[in-house]
């Protein structure tokens, strides 16, 4: 049965999206988060099979050069020697190395490649999320979560490629990956921002930093 509910923000005022040969996408009214509905996710078993097939190299130059357009501006707003959780790092450690090699210390967590629970059990001064958050089953938990161990004045850096409009989604690509279930656009990261209290900074076409206000604390 199709469950109408935001995954993101739980409103019930979901509507119609967009169609395609495989799934329906459907776009809340409050949030504008446009998601595939539960009835149509992979199981968790065909979900690991296609990251099985999609693993970057962390030594391929492109790669890392597609990583560094967060690293390096997340790199230059940390103080010296911050320490970071590359969450949902999947199975290799790409973004850290390019962090650490700017002086900061990265932990890994990723529920199928690094299941270290143990992590997310503290704050960090930063939390990374590079082709992650469009791969929420339930972003509304996941955001709770992320949010929850970014210490105040923290930082969150992003990459997700970002929804434009129904007719440039009706041709996009990036829907077209089964494992994508989340679509982000800018007022779906601003209604992010304002629900925890953050400043945020489009920096490219997919590349997003929040910073946790300083002044207050978790909710
Ligand atoms: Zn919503």
């Amino acid at each position: 049965m199709v469950n109408l509910t935001c995954p993101l923000c739980t409103s019930q005022e979901t509507g119609h999206f967009h169609r395609d040969r495989q799934r329906d996408y459907r776009r809340c009214a409050q949030c504008r988060l446009v998601f595939v509905d539960s009835s149509q996710h992979l199981s968790p078993d065909a979900e690991k099979a296609v990251y099985d097939l999609h693993q970057n190299r962390i030594d391929d130059p492109g790669y890392l050069n597609f990583l560094s357009r967060l690293a390096l501006p997340l790199a230059g707003l940390l103080p010296p020697g911050s320490e970071g959780l590359d969450y949902g790092c999947g199975p290799g450690p790409a973004l850290a190395g390019l962090l650490e090699g700017y002086g900061h210390r990265v932990k890994l967590y990723d529920p199928i490649y690094a299941n270290r629970r143990e992590l997310l059990q503290r704050q960090y001064d930063f939390v990374a999320c590079t082709e992650v958050i469009e791969h929420f089953r339930e972003p509304g938990a996941e955001f709770a979560r992320l949010f929850g161990l970014i210490r105040p004045g923290g930082w969150l850096g992003i990459m997700t490629k970002l929804v434009i409009g129904a007719d440039a989604f009706s041709r996009w690509h990036y829907k077209n990956d089964p494992t994508h279930i989340a679509f982000f656009s800018r007022p779906t990261l601003f209604w992010l921002a304002e629900r925890y209290d953050c400043a945020i900074e489009f920096i490219g076409s997919d590349v997003i930093i929040l910073q946790r206000n300083p002044h207050r604390r978790s909710r």
